[in-house]
């Protein structure tokens, strides 16, 4: 019999009312037996059953992923690289735009035969899977996904990874609303110098467009002493620079009815020992406070780094998105950022053909990029995602008019960005080092305070070091230089 909870049941049979505590004891206990499972598998033939990841989307599911990965772990499973044979497949997937779970549905489908052939299975998480619509087409067309849940029930993984090696059975289980938050999950990080750590999750906005209030629910912060003692604990393992994640991290701590709590959690991350850099994603800027702003100018560990995204120039369009601010505001915003901190990269999401846009909401939104000068951009064309607001209006442009208009925004942002690229070269830069290079094995790579890339010849690992380095070349991604000075 297959377990597929009614949705409209799903909340009230979830136990939304039980204890924090109780809950993530229930996942220790289910993570031990699957633990005894393994270990009798490994007695018996001598193997240990591994795991691989495929993860879409952003950091948020990156971060899933570390959790997933570290109860993997504790249960026993080994984690092998992207092209070797796994005996469970994990899939942190997205729904954020169409062509990510198209890509998704065609990596699954193309695993069938893999799983076939080494009785292994995958398990789907994530995103795309808190649409009723996904999780149908799964379980009625990809028979070798086993289980699957939802971002508001990746606690219970261990519980339905369980009951589907002991039954043999399919588990499709995902919560329809969110739950309280769990601490204390067990997790395995990607490396040890740098850490995403969660503060707020969901959100309260509904921009038009956005699937996210509908998948990853409303907001919730975590209690800001169980962020500090996250961060102190990655601070005592090794830890130099965090990130701060939340969809929108300026509204970190309304819903705990405490004011500027995310400022304050920026004054207090400044006295953590070891920790030397503190970056945040994702700021909205109708939330960007002063004393946010205040605080980016007196804590010396935030980094030089501002991730606002503007998303259309045109106040029309801004308010027919539902973004509850206008052009002026986010130029004012701009400018009282740059004053406070005057070296800051600016980085930012642009959509372009959102429906109804004009050739002359265009040239808005081109002009907003000319007036702010991003150091980068990430640009979209406009998808409709199902269930939105948006979803249904009508698109007005035709689709080569919206290409053309992506083209030229392309254009535009790549030659800000190389023109302020450029004013690198020459200069000496602190360069956290992430490891080799990802397309020149011979080159180490690192980022800046500001978020800039950096290739740089260097001989050994100097993976998780500080140091500076002289930028000899620069382009509108990526600086080159050499190494001047070791920090340590
Ligand atoms: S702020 Fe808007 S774009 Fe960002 S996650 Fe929330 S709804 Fe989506």
């Amino acid at each position: 019999m297959e377990n597929v909870r009614d949705r409209k049941n799903e909340s009230v049979s979830c136990g939304q009312d039980d204890g924090i505590l109780a809950r993530s004891m229930e996942s220790a206990d289910w993570m031990e037996q699957v633990r005894n499972l393994n270990t009798e598998h490994v007695l018996k033939t001598g193997k240990v059953r591994t795991y691989r990841l495929d993860v879409f989307g952003c950091q948020m599911n990156e971060r899933d992923a570390e959790t997933i990965a570290g109860m993997l772990t504790n249960m026993g499973y080994e984690r092998v690289s992207p092209d070797q044979p796994a005996d469970i497949i994990v899939f942190v997937t997205c729904c954020v735009r169409e062509n990510a779970e198209e890509r998704i549905y065609s990596h699954i489908g193309a695993l069938s035969h893999e799983c076939l052939k080494n009785g292994s299975f995958i398990v789907a998480s994530g995103c795309m899977m808190q649409q009723p619509h996904v999780t149908e087409k799964i379980k009625k067309s990809f028979r070798h996904v086993k289980v699957v849940f939802g971002t508001h029930n990746i606690h219970e993984f261990p519980r339905l990874l369980c009951q589907y090696l002991t039954s043999g059975k399919r588990v499709l289980e995902v919560w329809e609303k969110e739950g309280r938050i769990i601490e204390d999950m067990p997790i395995k990080r990607r490396c040890r110098h740098k850490a995403w750590v969660n503060i707020v999750f969901g959100c309260n906005n509904f921009c038009a467009y956005c699937i996210v209030p509908y998948v990853r629910g409303r907001e919730r912060s975590r209690k800001k002493e169980d962020v500090l003692a996250e961060i102190r604990a990655l601070a005592a393992d090794g830890c130099r620079e965090v990130t701060l994640l939340g969809q929108n991290v300026n509204s970190y701590g309304n819903d705990l009815g405490v004011k500027d709590l995310f400022a304050r959690l920026l004054y207090d991350i400044e006295e953590i020992d070891g920790i030397d850099r503190v970056r945040f994603t994702t700021s909205h800027p109708k939330d960007l406070s002063d004393s946010l702003i205040r605080a980016m100018k007196e804590c010396k560990k935030v980094c030089e780094h501002l991730h606002l995204p503007f998303q259309a120039g045109s106040n029309r369009v801004l308010e027919r998105m539902n973004r509850k601010y206008t052009r002026e505001h986010y130029l004012d915003l701009v400018d009282r950022i740059r004053d406070a901190v005057p070296d800051i990269a600016l980085t930012t999401d642009i959509i372009v053909g959102f429906p109804g846009e004009t050739e002359e909401d265009f040239e808005d939104t081109l002009d907003l990029v000319r007036r702010v000068r991003f150091d980068s951009a990430f640009t979209f064309i406009y998808s409709p995602r199902k269930g939105t607001l948006a979803e249904k209006w009508e698109q007005t442009a035709p689709h080569e008019v919206i290409s053309r208009r992506f083209k030229r925004l392309v254009e535009v942002q790549t030659e800000i960005a190389t023109q302020l690229a450029s004013k690198y070269e020459g200069k000496t830069v602190e360069v956290l080092v992430d490891g080799p290079s990802k397309t020149n094995p011979d080159m180490q790579s690192g980022r800046t305070r500001t978020g800039k890339l950096v290739n740089f010849r260097a001989e050994g690992d100097l993976t998780g070091q500080m140091l500076d380095v002289k930028i000899i070349r620069a382009g509108a991604f990526w600086l080159e230089g050499r190494e001047v000075k070791r920090r340590g």
